[in-house]
């Protein structure tokens, strides 16, 4: 048999396949009745729904690397990170279009799956594939996503709403997608690689989960502020600062952060829960006196959130500290660090 690329098969061709690679429920809704196919897709929004629109794109060896993920992960992980970006406004995914650029260099079967993986995420989190398109690019694969969401009643969260006195808030817990990276860069006979916790971290870095629930939930119950971990807790959280004109302080030893990264990177654990990046975990501020009801309100569903710190006072400046683990006060530099040596975000 001889394996088919891209550039073998037209580019119609090519469509039919991507499409029949996507479950029924992705492919139209009620409220997306037209989706691939024509010359555009029709979306009929709910009555009193307002739209939120985000995009986001990855590129090859920019943003992933194909011989560290497989097609089906990398498939989930670009409709997830962008349901990210939607939950962090505490609205709902709706529909998405998907441009790839590819090379011609590619594998038909690899671009298949990388549809079952966006068909995957799209099915459970009930968004329809509504379209795209396919482009010629001279080096390096990319798929570029855009995703439509609605929010009810015109209401949303912002990184720009951050109140003195408000608990700094994270979901699940930081640094396991850092760590499975990290992982994975480690040479093939260290023993790290065959610890029973590194496929977690490394799922972590392949698919990770869009806190959906938490957003929406945040939004009913009153947080101020809010945004997506995509750099790490002092990559982000300094852009709510500055968004708001507040300072922060964060106590380190409060970072949830599992016990496997701890035991496996003694020296490296706490730098990867705050500057590792690619959680996708929410950054939430919350008036003191409704953050107990959001976390009862999580933990119902089986999700934690975990106070990490307090924003201080308004400043055109806006500083941010840390508590350290010997408990000194000491001022933080802003920034992730980039797993793949390129302007990463
Ligand atoms: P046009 O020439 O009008 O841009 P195309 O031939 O590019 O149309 O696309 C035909 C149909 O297939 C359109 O409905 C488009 O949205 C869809 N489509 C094209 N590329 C993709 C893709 N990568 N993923 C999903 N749908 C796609
Ligand atoms: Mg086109």
């Amino acid at each position: 048999m001889t394996v088919e690329r891209v550039r073998d098969i037209s580019e119609f061709e090519l469509i039919d396949r991507l499409r029949d690679a996507l479950p029924e429920s992705v492919r139209a809704s009620a409220e997306v009745p037209l989706g691939i196919g024509d010359d555009a897709a029709l979306w009929q929004p709910p009555e009193g729904e307002s739209v939120l629109v985000t995009t986001d794109s990855l590129i090859d060896r920019v943003h992933f690397r194909t011989d560290w993920t497989s097609w089906r992960d990398l498939g989930w992980k670009s409709i997830a990170v962008n349901i990210s970006d939607i939950a962090s406004m505490g609205g709902v995914p709706k529909l998405a279009t998907v441009s790839l650029a590819l090379t011609g260099g590619e594998l038909a079967a690899d671009l298949v799956e990388l549809y079952r993986g966006i068909g995957e995420i799209a099915d459970r989190d009930r968004v329809v594939l509504a379209g795209g398109d396919i482009v010629r690019a001279p080096h390096d694969l990319g798929i570029h996503v855009t995703l439509v969401g609605a929010t009810r009643n015109g209401r949303f969260l912002t990184r720009s709403n951050a109140q003195p006195g408000d608990v700094i808030a994270v979901t699940g817990t930081l640094g396991a997608a850092a760590a499975g990276v990290e992982l994975l860069g480690l040479p093939e006979d260290d023993p790290r690689r065959s610890a029973v916790t590194a496929p977690l971290l490394i799922e972590a870095h392949a698919r990770p989960q869009p806190r959906v629930r938490a957003g929406r939930l945040a939004l009913e119950l009153g947080a101020h502020a809010a945004m997506d971990l995509s750099d790490g807790l002092f990559g982000d959280l300094p852009k709510i600062l500055s968004a708001s004109g507040v300072s922060a302080e964060i106590d380190l030893a409060a970072i949830p952060v599992a016990a496997s990264i701890r035991a496996l990177f003694p020296d490296r654990w706490l730098d990867l829960a705050t500057r590792g990046g690619e959680d996708y975990e929410l950054l939430l501020t919350f008036p003191p006196d409704r953050f107990e009801a959001f976390q009862k309100a999580l933990a119902a569903y089986g999700e934690t959130v975990t106070a990490v710190g307090q924003v201080g006072g308004r400043s055109a400046h806006p500083e941010l500290r840390a508590r350290t683990l010997d408990g000194d006060v000491v001022p933080v530099r802003p920034g992730a660090f980039d797993h793949f040596g390129g302007a990463a975000s």
